[in-house]
């Protein structure tokens, strides 16, 4: 839709054009959201895609995704990883976890999805399941850095101040490496998700630990860690601590189905990873 209160755009071709921020800005990446509905409060957009970021870049230590890289890329990363990146399947599953049509994934963006810090935010799923960190660019020139469990900080909130723009995601190689399963469930056979859950066991050189991302079905997303694969007494009990309040509430869910549903789909992958 036409963002009529929008008087400037200014097209970012360096680091200097994200300072000096004002009341009433909004970086925009894809636009997916921003332009899905009104944003009366807006006065001037600044695009992020003109910067010239690299959308992937692989090394020996993991994956570096720029916030401007796509949802479709990133669909298809998995088919291009090294072999005992095993992980590798979660791309895919995590952007078609994600409610959108083909258009949407052309240019929706990662780093769009991470900073409106929605529960159903299937790239904060990936990033989560995959033990992430977040860079972000502060408008004085420095970074900061923020593993995604801690930069989301509710439902539709996060660690972002004004001005702040979500640089690059990082995704280490030992998680990478790891053995996954990903289960998804939503009230309708193409709904919003109402839990998204994923497990990794890490290979013995890299730990062995496990961990369990909670997310869609909670406000923020959650990472329960394990040495190693737990009984399913323990993982029910680490269940059973997550507070009440964080089961989250909206159209897409009731907190005590996402409860239940997330137990469910947390054991089954407990059982396939076993
Ligand atoms: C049909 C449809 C279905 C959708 N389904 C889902 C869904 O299932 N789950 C879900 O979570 N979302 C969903 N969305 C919302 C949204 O499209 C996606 O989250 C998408 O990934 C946002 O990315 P974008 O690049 O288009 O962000 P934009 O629309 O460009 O920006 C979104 C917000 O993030 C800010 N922003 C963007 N990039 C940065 C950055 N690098 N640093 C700081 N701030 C930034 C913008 O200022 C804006 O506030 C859907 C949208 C549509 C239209």
């Amino acid at each position: 839709m036409d963002l009529n209160t929008i008087g400037e755009v200014t097209i970012a071709r360096t680091r200097t054009d994200l300072t000096n921020p004002q009341p009433g800005d909004a970086v925009i990446a894809g636009g997916t959201w921003l332009l899905s509905e009104r944003q009366d409060h807006l006065r001037r957009l600044v695009d992020i895609t003109t910067l010239g970021w690299e959308p992937v870049t692989i090394t020996d230590a993991g994956i570096d995704l720029a916030a401007t890289c796509t949802i479709e890329t990133i669909s298809k990363l998995g088919g291009e990883l090294p072999a005992e990146w095993t992980a590798a399947p979660l791309f895919h599953q995590c952007a078609t976890a994600l409610l959108a049509s083909f258009k949407i994934w052309k240019t929706a963006t990662i780093g769009g999805n991470v900073s409106l810090s929605f529960p159903a935010g299937a790239m904060i799923s990936l990033v989560t399941a995959l033990d992430g960190t977040v860079t972000v660019w502060r408008p004085d020139g420095t970074d900061y850095t923020a593993h995604i469990v801690d930069f989301v900080t509710g439902a539709a909130t996060n660690v972002l101040a004004p001005g702040d723009v979500l640089r690059s995601i990082a995704l280490p190689a030992g998680a990478l490496r790891g053995r996954t399963a990903f289960r998804k469930i939503a009230l309708s056979p193409l709904g919003r998700s109402g839990a998204v859950i994923i497990g990794r066991l890490d290979r013995p050189d890299d730990g062995g630990g496990f961990a369990l991302a909670v997310t869609g079905s909670t406000t923020k997303p959650l990472q329960l860690r394990f040495p190693g694969l737990p009984t399913t007494a323990d993982l029910t009990d680490a269940l059973g601590g997550v507070p009440d309040d964080l089961w989250h509430y909206d159209a897409h869910g009731a907190p005590d189905w996402r409860k239940a549903v997330s137990s469910v789909l947390a054991h089954e992958i407990l059982a396939e990873l076993s």
